[in-house]
């Protein structure tokens, strides 16, 4: 269930997808459903212990996303802006810990990349949620799209999927733009690995 996608990002199927960035700061993206938990404990402490890891981003704040936060004890948390108000008006469902919530961070550095993060860049994605983010590292080609895409091949277009967007946060309206936002990096980058939020569409 760990798979290896380049030198120093790996990705943990749990039912959503983790992937860990052994960069200069170690890095999760997304944490999974909470469901998985007990598979998140057995195989990730192979890769980093869960006390080693420093920041946590979060594609977008939906339950199957967020599970398993709290096993990140010295962690910082990030989301978007956007996504971090949607959730505080509406945490029905949560399985995120209120202290979490309380010292979760903004990330709105739009195509900024980040400082100490190997040069990852955020990309504002509305659609499947508000504050969806992307967040695209040049260096590896690597773009992780959280449910902007559930899966499939980006290149060929094979079984790639488009996240559903008639969520309760969801505006399917901005959903257009932001793919064309995605397509002009992929144009831009041949052999780009997709990271997608699920692997639904027979993904990889
Ligand atoms: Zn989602």
């Amino acid at each position: 269930m760990l798979k290896k996608i380049s030198n120093n990002i790996w990705k943990l199927g749990l039912d959503s997808n983790l992937y860990l960035l052994d960069f200069d700061q170690k890095i999760i993206i997304d944490t999974g459903d909470r469901i998985k938990s007990s598979v998140l404990k057995l195989l990730l402490p192979k890769l980093i212990a869960l006390d080693k890891v420093e920041k946590v981003i979060f594609t977008h704040l939906h339950y199957d996303h967020i599970g398993n936060a709290d096993l990140f004890p010295n962690a910082e948390f990030f989301a978007s802006k956007q996504e971090i108000k949607d959730f505080k008006e509406n945490p029905e469902f949560t399985v995120l810990d209120a202290e979490i919530i309380a010292r979760m961070k903004f990330l709105d550095e739009k195509l900024k990349p980040m400082v100490n993060m190997n040069g990852l860049q955020t990309i504002n994605t509305p659609g499947h949620t508000r504050g969806s983010i992307c967040l695209w590292y040049e260096k590896d080609k690597v773009l992780f799209t959280g449910d902007t895409y559930f899966g499939g091949n980006i290149e060929t277009g094979v079984n790639l999927c488009v996240g559903r967007t008639d969520l309760p946060t969801s505006i399917s309206e901005e959903m257009k733009k932001s793919l064309e936002k995605v397509k002009k990096i992929q144009e831009q980058n041949k052999n780009l690995k997709l990271c997608p939020g699920h692997d639904y569409c027979g993904a990889d």
